[in-house]
């Protein structure tokens, strides 16, 4: 079982994706790709005229503040636009896609965090009225049952609270835990960098291998929201994950060069 996580910043070529998936789903290779959209959900929102507000945890990760109209907007963008564009780009392709949110059928549920605390000019507040929170179930009855039958799942953030509340989710640490719910061989982290960078922005100084035992002290490398990816990558090697893929999804092939090593690989 391949997990393929694939973002949503800009530059990313969503029809090479489509291409590779499609030529691995044909020969058999179990597969599922969980996507992001937040450089679409920025440009629609301003759009709108409710420009996307970020907030800065105290510990250094920054998480998009979702109100109940950003989530409004959230959901068509992710669930909508996002999510129906890839369905679409591999049925044409002749793959079977099923377009689902995590809030269908509970398939990534967890905890609904309605605080949030943002560091601001040097201050720490708390905004309440928060609608995220972090995947801590998966729902692999409904995943199994796709898959048995043919059917490639394409899932996006929101999750489930408990309560049933839509909540944003980090895609990469959802995808993570999904990786381990389903014991998966391979998860792939793609997005608009050859990998986790040492110095980034230089691409020249791309990391190749991490040990899986030492994510943590790589952490230090990655900046604001590449962050949660290798916290992700942490927690799916920890959970018996084969290995975990930072590759670019820039470029032509995606998938088969990540799958070749190309990128960074924790193993
Ligand atoms: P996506 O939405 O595509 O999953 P994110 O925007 O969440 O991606 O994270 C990827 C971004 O992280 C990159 O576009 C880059 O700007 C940023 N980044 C910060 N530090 C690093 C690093 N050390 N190596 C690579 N990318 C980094």
């Amino acid at each position: 079982m391949i997990i393929v996580k694939v973002g949503g910043s800009l530059g990313i070529d969503y029809d090479a994706i489509s291409r590779d998936i499609a030529e691995l789903w044909q020969v058999g290779q179990k597969l599922i790709l969980v996507h992001g959209g937040s450089a679409e959900t920025n440009r629609i929102s301003e759009a709108l005229g409710k420009p996307p507000k970020f907030v800065t945890s105290p510990s250094g990760y920054t998480s998009r503040f979702t109100d109940k109209e950003t989530m409004e907007i959230f959901q068509m963008v992710y669930c909508g636009k996002m999510n129906k564009g890839i369905v679409e780009r591999l049925q044409i392709l002749d793959v079977n896609a099923v377009g689902l949110s995590g809030l269908d059928g509970r398939i990534f549920e967890g905890k609904h965090k309605d605080k949030v605390r943002s560091v601001e000019n040097g201050k720490t507040k708390i905004l309440r009225g928060d609608h995220t929170g972090k995947v801590e179930k998966i729902n692999t009855q409904l995943i199994n049952l796709l898959l048995d039958n043919g059917y490639l799942p394409v899932l996006t953030p929101p999750a489930a609270s408990y309560k049933g509340i839509a909540i944003n989710v980090d895609g990469d640490r959802a995808a993570a835990a999904l990786a381990i719910a389903l014991k998966a061989d391979s998860l792939l982290l793609l997005s608009n960098v050859p990998g986790l960078l040492r110095d980034f922005p230089d691409e020249a100084s791309l990391i190749k291998r991490i040990p899986a035992n030492d994510v943590e002290n790589y952490l230090e490398f990655a900046k604001d929201r590449m962050k949660k990816k290798v916290l992700g990558a942490a927690e799916a090697v920890a959970g018996g994950v084969g290995r975990v893929i930072f590759a670019d999804a820039r470029i032509e092939n995606p998938l088969k060069n990540a799958l070749n090593g190309k990128g960074t690989v924790v193993s």
